[in-house]
């Protein structure tokens, strides 16, 4: 490989120009002792798990592909559902599961509906797939009127709208009639993102119809404590869920990877009890964070945000990282001024937080 000592090289083919005016996904991966940033559980799933998986992977033929199709896995996906395996698509993070959902749905000349402050990877995606995206602002405290979404969907009929509930960042859940009101209006598909939604009071997966264009994603990396293992799945009808499987690259899903996702499930009351765990230290959090210079959103999830009152949003962080404590800056994104966002952690890592934050804020 011949290195150039040029300092800056031009590149002598450019991507697509739509790729050419993106930004993508940056979150910083600094080292650090209290990692809070990036919304994963702060506890490792059970060390049963561990072991189970670890004789599984044993046991795997490795010359062999995967089983294409993960049907145990979607089974057993289903059963924590209730459905059957017909309605369930699993892919290498909900992330995996969104990108095929615009690649099936989305792409050239189509058009994605988004509501600001929201996940940015929902139009990240949307626009890699060649998507048109519109992004529709929430009122100032973050919430959706039912008058933003009849005017969005009369005036721009989108192939896609995109709700995420909890909403990340802000921590806010949708109500069950706004959600139900947006499937019914929707022109196209509706997909609600519930990577945090064992932390969530109800699930869109009761509005599932077979005769609605209704696509529920969850993720194994927050509440089942495995983004490592990047694994996600989509409960939708059946007739989705066959052309998402004519899109997606064949055997996506390794020996491994299947292995992990279906074992996990045999920990579900782990799983439920470090979600309560979760939500009791989210509480001791938040009322922490209360008696701090901060404005602090309420939160159905794993994460808070807040903003510093008096202190710059960036020198806060910044003296954060100072004190070996990383949360997540989002005082320059789009709506979101001044504000930060951190992850519940485990009592001991919340305490250090809460500790350097006072320091930060005087
Ligand atoms: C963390 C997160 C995901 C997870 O993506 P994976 O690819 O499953 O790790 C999806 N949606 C939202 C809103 C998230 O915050």
């Amino acid at each position: 490989m011949q290195a150039r000592s040029d300092a800056v090289l031009v590149p002598p083919v450019l991507p697509r120009a739509d790729v050419q005016a993106m930004e993508g996904y940056h979150s910083p991966q600094v080292s650090v002792r209290v990692r809070l940033n990036t919304n994963e559980s702060p506890e490792a799933p059970p060390a049963g798990w561990q072991e189970l998986l670890a004789d599984e992977v044993a046991g795997i033929d490795f010359h062999r592909y995967p089983d294409r199709s993960a049907h145990e896995l979607r089974e057993a996906i289903g059963a924590l559902h209730g459905v059957g395996p017909e309605w369930v698509f699993v892919a290498n993070g909900s992330n995996e599961v969104l990108q095929t959902l615009c690649l099936t749905y989305g792409g050239h000349g189509r058009t994605a509906l988004t509501f600001e402050p929201t996940y940015a990877m929902h139009a990240q995606i949307a626009r890699v797939s060649g998507a048109t995206v519109i992004e529709a602002e929430r009122a100032d405290d973050f919430t959706l009127s039912p008058e933003v979404v009849d005017r969005c969907i009369d005036e721009h009929h989108p192939d896609i709208i995109f709700l995420c509930s909890p909403n990340n960042p802000t921590g806010l859940i949708e109500p069950p009639e706004l959600v139900a009101r947006v499937v019914e209006r929707a022109p196209g598909l509706v997909v609600v993102d519930e990577a945090y939604g064992q932390f969530a009071p109800w699930s869109a997966q009761s509005l599932l119809d077979e005769g609605k264009a209704l696509a529920v994603t969850r993720t194994y990396s927050k509440t089942w404590a495995m983004a490592a293992a990047r694994l996600g799945y989509v409960i939708a009808p059946p007739w989705m869920i066959a052309e998402l499987d004519k899109v997606v690259l064949p055997y996506h899903l390794d020996s491994m990877k299947q292995a992990a996702g279906l074992l996990a499930l045999r920990f579900e009351p782990e799983m439920r009890e470090r979600v309560r765990r979760l939500v009791a230290e989210r509480e001791r959090l938040v009322s922490a964070l209360g008696r701090l210079d901060v404005h602090v959103w309420p939160s159905s999830s794993n994460f808070v945000l807040f903003r510093p009152q008096s202190v710059d949003a960036d020198v806060v962080w910044q003296r954060l990282v100072d004190r070996s404590v990383l949360v997540r800056n989002c005082s320059s994104w789009p709506r979101l001024a001044g504000c930060l966002r951190v992850t519940i952690g485990t009592p001991a890592e919340d305490d250090e937080f809460l500790g350097a934050l006072q320091e930060a804020l005087a």
